[in-house]
């Protein structure tokens, strides 16, 4: 039976993805989060239309042009629009930041400062619950910037990249100067966080337990793995 693949994305030095031989275990531990996450997420969609549109009409008055009025009416900061949208709000505006596009249902809650879980992936190809529905989970602070969950969204677009099956890993060890016997946890984090330093925002964030590659190094691995 081919590996499975689930990643939980954390803050680095606690990154851990579990690989299971069983789709049973993996069943059962998603059964019970799992259930609780999707009815979390309908929530925070209804109590983000309003902060959407709010963006959307603030985001219609800024393209007004020159004549727009100004002094009273003009804009709040962009820092306090920020602020006022909900956390699936706020990845529907960080996902433009993102240069991959995300054709994965994407879905976004608030967590704890202190949780250090940032996102899931349930990565294609589609089986056995959990991997019959494939999507993308962002846990988001409210101290996050928007760059800083675009960064998310796109790491957890890589794990989508790799797959549940995939079959470039000795190439993919070889090229990152990783061992032969590197584990999934420690490899699916590193490609995901790669495939962010190429298409998320600009940052320094490196969520890996590996050496972040220089630029030399990514160009090549883009041209090699992502082209
Ligand atoms: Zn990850």
């Amino acid at each position: 039976m081919p590996a499975i693949y689930s990643s939980e994305c954390q803050d680095p030095g606690t990154v851990r993805l579990r690989q299971s031989s069983t789709r049973s275990s993996t069943r059962t531990t998603f059964g019970e989060d799992g259930t609780v996450r999707r009815l979390a997420a309908v929530g925070v969609v209804a109590a983000n239309v309003v902060a959407a549109v709010a963006l959307v009409l603030w985001l219609g008055h800024r393209s007004a042009g020159p004549g727009a009025p100004t002094g009273a009416l003009a804009p709040p900061s962009a820092a306090t629009v920020w602020d006022g949208l909900g956390p699936q709000a706020r990845c529907d505006s960080a996902v433009a930041l993102v240069t991959q596009p995300d054709p994965w249902p994407t879905i976004c809650r608030w967590r704890e400062a202190t949780d250090a879980l940032q996102g899931q992936s349930f990565p294609p190809p589609k089986g056995a619950a959990p991997y019959d529905d494939p999507h993308i989970e962002v846990y988001i602070h409210q101290g996050q910037s928007r760059y800083d969950v675009a960064h998310a969204i796109a790491h957890e677009l890589g794990h989508m990249r790799h797959t549940r099956e995939p079959d470039f890993v000795p190439a993919w060890l070889a090229a990152r100067n990783l061992s032969p016997d590197t584990p999934s946890a420690i490899w699916t984090e590193d490609y995901a966080e790669t495939f962010a330093a190429l298409f998320g925002p600009p940052s320094d964030q490196w969520r890996a337990p590996t050496p972040r590659p220089g630029a030399e190094a990514l160009a090549a691995l883009r041209t090699r793995f992502f082209s």
